[in-house]
């Protein structure tokens, strides 16, 4: 059950201001935005009540999970290369240090850390952030299964962030990421096709990425490896499930008949050499965001490496993938390999480099 951060009434009462301006729009293009806005808030608004999967087999998950891939045959391949090479490798990440930073210094840090990066992300940025104490949102992380939100409303290129404490430096990353989406919805030329995009979640893990190298500079922080392990350990574990669930899904079609029992899915599994035990785990992982997030990740990490090269290069790839007018994924796809970022390259080091930050902290 995700538990509603925002004020639902102060929802709603958008929710119906953008209903009256829809009646009163004189244009389709107006109309269309508003239209956006509405869903948006709707869809928002209807995930308070999560489906009750409880009664579901895992039968009937696994081929619920289908519709997740089916759009996306380029990137099955690169996502069976990251689970091969994250395979088994998860990283002990020790107790997370508390961090009790107030409100006022998590939006400093984050609004010197945007500073940082140069004119065109900065003068977007305060856009939003100038109204922060009416558009940002601190809430319990108790009260909610997000770490945080972004609401974007194409109408007026604003947006409402929501942010669950945690009292760590999740906190400053989270930030980072939900206005690094505020941004996109500034920069980007058609908002509404790029959050329909599969690749609308690498601007938020790059920038993330970016605050935690920022961290462990600015500060004394010395979580930042560990946020770094969490960043890996994240991915890992979303490429094994959809390891398991590609997997289990192509040897059904092999078949030509679907599982009957769950008690044959299993079997099918081990024999594939998936644990059966982990299926449902794996499956439960699995939802509309997975693949955002699996994309994501995978080309956050090659651009970060790039970053560390070449920044200037590095950003002007970023700014091109926000400002493109997101015809086709499988064009954005194309046009990141062409300027030189290919999944999978650097995946490895990465997780070396995590490993190693980690066990030198612990010898210390
Ligand atoms: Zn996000």
């Amino acid at each position: 059950m995700i538990k509603y951060n925002w004020d639902k009434h102060k929802l709603h009462e958008i929710c119906k201001r953008l209903e009256d301006a829809l009646e009163q729009s004189l244009t389709e293009e107006e109309s269309e935005k508003i239209i956006f806005d509405i869903t948006t808030l709707y869809k928002y608004l209807d995930e308070l009540e999560y489906p009750n999967y409880d009664d579901y087999s895992m039968l009937e998950y696994l081929n619920k999970r289908k519709k997740f891939f089916q759009n996306i045959p380029f990137l099955i391949d690169d996502f069976l290369e990251s689970a091969r090479i994250t395979q088994g490798v998860l990283i002990e990440i020790p107790n997370w240090k508390r961090w009790s930073l107030s409100k006022d210094d998590l939006l400093e840090l984050t609004h010197d850390f945007y500073k940082n990066m140069g004119r065109f992300f900065y003068k977007k940025f305060m856009v939003n952030f100038k109204d922060r104490y009416k558009n940002v949102n601190f809430s319990q992380s108790s009260d909610s299964n997000d770490y945080g939100v972004m609401i974007p409303f194409v109408t007026t290129k604003k947006a409402l962030i929501d942010i669950s404490r945690e009292f760590t430096a999740l906190d400053f990353t989270v930030l980072v990421h939900e206005y690094a989406h505020a941004i996109t919805l500034q920069a980007s030329p058609n908002y509404m096709r790029f959050n329909e995009s599969l690749f609308s979640e690498m601007d938020g893990h790059f920038l993330e990425l970016l605050a935690i190298n920022y961290l462990q500079k600015k500060t004394n922080i010395p979580s930042s490896e560990l946020l770094k392990a969490n960043f890996y350990n994240l991915f890992s574990e979303l490429s094994q499930s959809f390891y398991t669930t590609i997997t289990l899904l192509k040897e059904q079609e092999k078949r030509n008949k679907l599982f009957t029992s769950n008690k044959e899915l299993k079997q099918c599994a081990a024999h594939l050499n998936i644990n059966p035990n982990n299926i449902l785990k794996h499956l439960l992982n699995i939802d509309n965001s997975c693949p955002l997030y699996l994309t994501a990740y995978m080309f956050a990490i090659e651009l970060y490496y790039l970053y560390q090269l070449d920044p200037e290069k590095a950003l002007y790839i970023y700014k091109k993938i926000i400002t493109s007018d997101y015809s086709e994924d499988l064009k954005i796809y194309e046009d990141l390999k062409k300027m030189g970022i290919y999944p999978n390259t650097h995946l490895e080091d990465f997780y070396k480099e995590a490993k190693e930050t980690i066990l030198t902290r612990k010898k210390v």
